[in-house]
């Protein structure tokens, strides 16, 4: 079966002319499936219609499984999809919006040695409207619609890595930022990268410019590799490189996502290196305390300790915060819910 959530305004329109009805009638069809009807909610569309499109199409590719919501306000989901697969997403409150992080893979070929998305490799890419459907399920379910959106924001740093399913990726982009659509800006939207240098330089040539966030992790070269085999491929100096490519193109600041493990990147040194690494041009680094994974067995830098690390960068004249938790109470780590659910963690 084929998604109709896969398909922009302009591809909707011609599939419709195909089957033989009258333009309008996509609009109608699009407006329906970027609010997440199922064919007996669509109530505008003939009978006949439906049924000759559900011979190929499904206009839902993106359940809600499950639903968990944390005493801050933030909701964490398992999202089905068509072939049964499970993906997760959370929606974080702020004062500003709400922001959804989506999976864009299920599972991961990275391999990274702190993260539970790429424990058993990549299972497959989701096509860009089984990420659409992330969005369209949670913003329908938090009470939003096409023109009042309960969703403002997105992250795309859920499972997987969006630059290893470039295509994919930015279809999405465009999907999403339809003005005819949930018509969400890129300037939103953060896409989070351990850096596939490659993907980076596509994204400059298609003018996506969204946030991009690279998650570095080590300043070091030894270190990075020990934790992100990746490293091995584009080193630390090409991704920063890659970063100030983008700043160039774009005039938007980068971020750095730098998850603090435990005796692995939180010395002086990789703090004074980072400070180095990351001057001369604008950009900003996000700390974040490791969360446990258990399979993984690497332990997160102390609260306090990483209170340092950040108020030593910012001393060397570096832009950094430390990234607030959020939903706890009911995440456990990154990716975890989803594995306990297919019951590899119960
Ligand atoms: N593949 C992309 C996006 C997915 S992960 C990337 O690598 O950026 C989103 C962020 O969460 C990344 O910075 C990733 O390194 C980080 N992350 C993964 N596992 C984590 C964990 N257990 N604790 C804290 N951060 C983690």
């Amino acid at each position: 079966m084929k998604l109709l959530t896969d398909y922009n305004l302009a591809e909707l329109k011609e599939l419709v002319a195909a089957l033989g009805e009258k333009p309008f009638r996509a609009e109608q069809l699009y407006q329906a499936v970027n609010m997440g009807k199922d064919w007996e909610h669509i109530t505008n569309l003939s009978g006949a219609f439906k049924a000759k499109l559900a011979e190929e199409y499904l206009p839902v590719g993106v359940t809600i499984v499950d639903k968990l919501t944390s005493k801050d306000g933030t909701v964490k989901y398992l999202f089905g999809l068509s072939d049964g697969n499970i993906v997760e997403g959370v929606v974080m409150k702020y004062r500003y919006g709400n922001t959804i992080c989506i999976s864009t893979q299920v599972g991961c070929r990275m391999n990274c040695a702190f993260c539970a998305s790429g424990l058993d490799g990549l299972v497959r890419n989701l096509t860009p409207g089984e990420m659409l459907g992330e969005v369209i399920a949670a913003n329908v379910d938090l009470g939003g619609n096409l023109k009042d959106r309960a969703i403002t924001n997105i992250v795309l740093m859920g499972a997987g890595e969006p630059l290893d399913n470039y295509d994919n990726v930015a279809k999405f982009l465009r999907l999403v930022n339809a003005a005819e659509g949930l018509n969400i800006s890129l300037r939103n939207i953060s896409l989070s990268t351990c850096g596939l240098i490659p993907g980076v330089d596509r994204l400059i040539e298609d003018k996506l410019w969204v946030t991009l966030t690279f998650s570095l992790h080590a300043p070091f070269d030894e270190i990075r590799s020990s934790i992100m085999p990746v490293n091995k491929a584009y080193p630390i100096a090409q991704v920063i490189e890659a970063a100030k490519r983008y700043f160039e193109a774009s005039g938007r600041r980068v971020i750095f996502e730098y998850t603090l493990i435990k005796g692995v990147n939180d010395s002086e040194a990789c703090c004074k290196q980072l400070a180095k690494l990351t001057q001369g041009f604008p950009s900003h680094i996000n700390v974040i305390v490791l969360n446990y994974v258990k399979e993984r067995g690497l332990k997160g830098t102390a609260r306090e300790q990483a209170n340092d690390f950040v108020a030593k960068l910012n001393a060397l004249g570096a832009s950094a915060t430390v990234r607030r938790t959020m939903g706890a109470d009911i995440e456990g780590a990154c990716g975890q819910l989803r594995r306990k659910y297919i019951g590899k963690n119960a």
